[in-house]
């Protein structure tokens, strides 16, 4: 039979393998994780614009949907949408409505505070759901980005464009879901495309 200082050897041996392979799990844990991160944070982002998709805001607004039940501070949604978008698209190219497109997200983003959640909702259209935000100071928050918007030059080649937006404008108050939440916003933003455009209309 083996002698106990073999053994020993043999036992030590067996430890040091088993800590390597330990040590290979844990890197390729840690691996598959940062992997599944970016993969979370590119399903959650629209690539032309770089903006929360769809996804992202059905998750944030259920969260802040959530908060709001909890703590009844004020929550408010604004639907934006491009006015007469079709007409750039047909006019100057899909290039060129992919650049206005990237442009207005920007002018989005950079006038949104930090607790604003803003997303490209689909086409061209964009939502941003204002934690303890109430209607009034949210309607004033549209048309602030609508003139904004309104004041931009647009360029296309050597033609320069007004481009405009509406926004349909809601806040959620007692009973309510965010599916009537949305639906009221939306309402409001078809009101305001009827009246004109240009328009920020509280629903
Ligand atoms: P309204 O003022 O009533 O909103 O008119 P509109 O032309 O903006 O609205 P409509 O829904 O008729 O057209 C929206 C257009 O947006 C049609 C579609 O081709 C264009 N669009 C949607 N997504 C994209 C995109 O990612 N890139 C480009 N270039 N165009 C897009
Ligand atoms: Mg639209
Ligand atoms: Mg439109």
């Amino acid at each position: 039979h083996l002698s106990i200082r073999r053994q020993r050897q043999m036992c030590i041996r067996d430890s040091n393998k088993l800590s390597a392979k330990i040590a290979q799990i844990e890197a390729e844990s840690s691996d598959l994780k940062s992997k599944l991160a970016l993969e979370h944070d590119k399903a959650m982002r629209d690539p032309l614009t770089g903006l929360a998709n769809r996804i992202a805001y059905d998750e944030r607004l259920m969260t802040e949907f959530t908060r709001w039940q909890r703590y009844q501070t004020p929550l408010s949604l604004v639907i934006c949408d491009i006015d007469n978008f079709k007409n750039i698209n047909d006019t100057f190219g899909h290039k060129a409505g992919d650049k206005t497109l990237k442009i207005i997200a920007q002018l989005l983003t950079q006038n949104c505070r930090q607790s604003d959640f803003l997303s490209r909702f689909g086409g061209e259209e964009f939502t941003i759901v204002l934690p303890n935000t109430n209607k009034a100071e949210a309607m004033n928050f549209a048309n602030k980005l609508r003139i904004i918007i309104e004041k931009s030059r647009f360029n296309y080649g050597n033609k320069s464009q007004t481009i405009t937006i509406s926004c349909g404008v809601s806040e959620f108050s007692e009973g309510d879901t965010t599916e009537a939440v949305f639906e009221r916003a939306d309402q409001a933003l078809y009101d305001a495309k009827n009246s004109g455009r240009n328009l920020c209309l509280p629903g």
